[in-house]
């Protein structure tokens, strides 16, 4: 992948000297996120720098694995406000795998809070909002991990790729491709997995420790999501899928139990698009994926205040279940009188 040589030199420029730096990623952190950040913070910590972590939230039980995630901030739990300090302290905020600071709800309000650090964007979203001072912004990157590894590449050589930096980019770009099932599998991405191979990294065990890492709990939510509550409209294009909190409760939910549930109904042959609505305190999580050229990212910007990429994007709705469950019904109907899916 080109990246911009001459933002490679005012990071390079920025980072000259040891610097406060602070890593954010998105609210309910995926592997990217949390692969991309501590890949990040593995090296820069290594080159002198005092490097600190922070997520809004916490991550799913089955990241816990990932070497040194256990060293991040979850800002909501943070009591002692380690998180606080080190952003109002910081000379530099990194945003690792989010295009808004509003992607990171408070922990994103407490870095606009800091306007004199200088700002760093790396990230593979469509239409970042905030401006930043030096920007990596590549949605035509599958990861935010494999852009991360282009990056820390240029600016510093292969050498810097150990072993637990590989580890952790590898998950980042397993889980964002899907297992390299997804679109944007280059020469270049497969090139740059070499080398991650090449520092001897267990690929096998990583693909384990995410995907086969699950409660028998998750496995029940599984079957139950797909058999009884997947519903399909246009004859078969479209479908969706919902999840109460009585439901997570009857199965035992832990966060990140339902991650993936989404991309099933596209197993589907003619299935083109496929929602699921999670209920949260306060809010229901929406997931949407597509095949194609069927854009959920334009879907969830128009219809649900979110965003993401053409074929995988969320979005929040703050009415209930069934309003949120007839707005989807009649945001696809419009979509599809325009030809859109
Ligand atoms: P997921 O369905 O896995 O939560 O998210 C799929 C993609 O959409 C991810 O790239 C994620 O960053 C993005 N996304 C999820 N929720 C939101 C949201 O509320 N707002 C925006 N702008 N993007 C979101
Ligand atoms: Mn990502």
């Amino acid at each position: 992948m080109n990246i911009d040589k001459e933002r490679v030199e005012e990071l390079r420029n920025l980072l000259a000297e040891p610097r406060k730096i602070v890593i954010v990623g998105h609210t309910n952190p995926d592997g990217d996120a949390i692969g991309s950040s501590l890949a990040l913070a593995e090296v820069l910590t290594a080159r002198g720098h005092a490097v600190t972590c922070a997520l809004p939230n916490n991550y799913p039980y089955y990241l816990r694995w990932i070497p040194n995630s256990e060293g991040i901030i979850i800002y909501r739990n943070d009591k002692e406000h380690r998180a606080d300090k080190a952003i109002a302290e910081a000379d530099v905020i990194i945003c690792a795998d989010m295009n808004s600071l509003t992607r990171a709800d408070d922990l994103g309000a407490m870095v606009a809070s800091n306007t004199t650090a200088k700002r760093v964007l790396i990230d593979h979203h469509l239409f970042p909002t905030e401006v930043f001072d030096i920007m990596f912004s590549y949605p035509e990157s599958s990861s935010t991990a494999f852009l991360m590894y282009t990056v820390l590449v240029a600016l510093y050589g292969e050498e810097v790729i150990n072993q637990t930096v590989a580890t952790q980019l590898y998950v980042g770009i397993m889980t964002d491709t899907g297992n390299f099932a997804f679109s944007n599998l280059t020469p270049d991405l497969f090139r740059a997995v070499a080398a991650l191979s090449a520092t001897g990294i267990d690929i096998p065990q990583i693909y384990n420790n995410v995907y086969n890492s699950f409660t028998e709990g998750r496995a029940r939510l599984f079957g139950y999501t797909i058999n009884r509550k997947m519903k399909t409209l246009l004859g078969g294009k479209v479908a969706y899928m919902s999840l109460t909190e009585e439901e997570m409760r009857r199965f035992w939910f832990q966060q990140g139990d339902n991650e993936g549930f989404v991309n099933y109904p596209l197993s589907i042959k003619k299935m083109k698009m496929s929602a699921m609505f999670t209920a949260q305190q306060g809010f229901i999580r929406v997931s949407l994926r597509s095949r194609g050229d069927v854009d959920v990212d334009t879907f969830a910007r128009r219809y649900f205040n979110g965003g993401g990429h053409k074929n995988a994007a969320g979005g929040k709705s703050f009415v209930s279940m069934e309003e949120t469950i007839a707005h989807y019904i009649e945001s696809v109907n419009k979509y599809h009188e325009e030809g859109l899916v």
